[in-house]
């Protein structure tokens, strides 16, 4: 999967609720040494839907101001059981695998320059719902480290 800015931005279903107005943030690493090409870190959008009241979700489309940009890997919201990532496919061979407690944890990485941060939901996603309410669609993860600092 390219993280890449396509030459032409395909237009794909909006990912989230029709009832509600739709939430997205987004996280690319524009450092100095890569500026001319950002690197598109992750998507995500708030589920209103969720069971447990709304929740941010991760996404495989990148959102730019309510606009598509790009496909892209969804693996910077994870969930663990102890300290191992546990995968979608791994869940659905163990559907109880979630039974005896799990955490969610955040992770954003630059392919290009390697910068990377990792943090727990309980401290990222507060900061989500500021940005989120502040107006911000989109941050860049030097910005973003800055905060979560
Ligand atoms: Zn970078």
């Amino acid at each position: 999967m390219n993280n890449r800015i396509p030459a032409e931005p395909k237009k794909p279903r909006v990912p989230y609720s029709n009832d509600h107005e739709s939430i997205t943030l987004s996280v690319q690493c524009t450092e100095e040494s890569h500026a001319d090409r950002p690197w598109l870190i992750a998507s995500f959008y708030v589920d209103f839907d969720a069971p447990g009241g709304p929740m941010w979700l991760s996404s495989t489309n990148y959102w730019r101001n309510d606009e598509h940009v790009a496909k892209i890997q969804d693996d910077a919201r994870r969930t663990l059981v102890g300290d191992e990532v546990v995968t979608a496919e791994r869940h659905k061979s163990e559907p109880d695998i979630y039974d005896n407690g799990s955490r969610r944890r955040y992770s954003f990485q630059c392919k290009i320059c390697g910068l990377s941060i990792a943090r727990k939901a309980a401290v990222v996603e507060p900061v989500f719902n500021r940005l989120a309410g502040a107006g911000v669609s989109e941050i860049s993860l030097s910005a973003l480290a800055a905060i979560l600092r």
